[in-house]
């Protein structure tokens, strides 16, 4: 085995409600063979998830810049951190750095809305696929299929939690959502069956070992995938290979 990388980690400073610095993160994953980790800024750094209704202002702003840069600054040489841009209405893509591989892009039933209809959406989109960079995409399920089936045609889009908080597994099986090859899955969170019914039917090449850190232990995610009754070389797949392919030309 060589690095297993985390495709899936929330660490920010600025929201304290849990502990999630990379201190923290560090410390729970004592012990563990995870040498990289893919973080990304805990949601209340990027907007305010408990009003609606919602708008953006100044001061959100600044704590959306500062929250992304932050993950800029961090990482270790035994722990390596590959920061994730976390966009929100503002579509801030002027912001992207070489240094981000991939773009956050979340919100939960009657949590504010993205402005789909927002020609810098569009835009901003477009630039997301010329940089060839993935989407972690968390939305209702509506949104999650307008978003790959419409507004990002061949995007390279990755489903958190095998669609655990997008609407359901099975209800992106039925659409024929798993099987796009542009369409990968982390297993943050991820029941057991529902990882092996996803490797039977769709394979091994778009699946990624995910934490969801702070909501999920790191090494507890880890045993799962360790756990799996699959050869070693599929697990290396999904621990370290599928997702250093899906980044080698994210970016650059
Ligand atoms: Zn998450």
């Amino acid at each position: 085995m060589n690095t297993i990388i985390d495709a899936h980690a929330h660490c920010g400073i600025q929201d304290q409600s849990m502990p999630q610095s990379f201190g923290d993160y560090r410390c729970q994953i004592q012990g563990s063979d995870i040498g990289a980790v893919v973080m990304f800024s805990p949601v209340m750094e990027i907007y305010d998830r408990y009003r609606p209704k919602f708008e953006d202002n100044a001061k959100w702003q600044q704590r959306r810049t500062q929250s992304n840069e932050y993950l800029l600054t961090i990482g270790s040489p035994d722990l390596k951190v590959i920061p994730y841009f976390f966009i929100w209405n503002d579509f801030a893509v002027d912001q992207l750095n070489p240094q981000h591989k991939g773009i956050k892009w979340h919100r939960h039933p009657n949590e504010p809305v993205y402005h789909y209809d927002d020609p810098q959406c569009k835009r901003a989109i477009d630039e997301i696929k010329r940089r060839n960079m993935p989407v972690v995409l968390e939305e209702e399920f509506e949104n999650t299929i307008f978003f790959i089936n419409e507004l990002a045609v061949g995007a390279k889009v990755i489903i958190p939690h095998l669609g655990l908080l997008n609407g359901g597994y099975h209800a992106f099986s039925e659409k024929g959502i798993w099987g796009k090859p542009n369409v990968y899955a982390d297993t943050a969170l991820a029941s057991r069956h529902e990882i092996e019914d996803y490797i039977n039917i769709f394979g091994y090449d778009r699946i990624l070992f995910g934490s969801d850190f702070p909501f999920g232990d790191p090494k507890q995610e880890l045993s799962k995938i360790l756990k799996l009754s699959i050869p070693q070389e599929k697990k290396e797949m999904i621990l370290e290979h599928n997702l250093k392919r899906l980044l080698k030309n994210s970016n650059t």
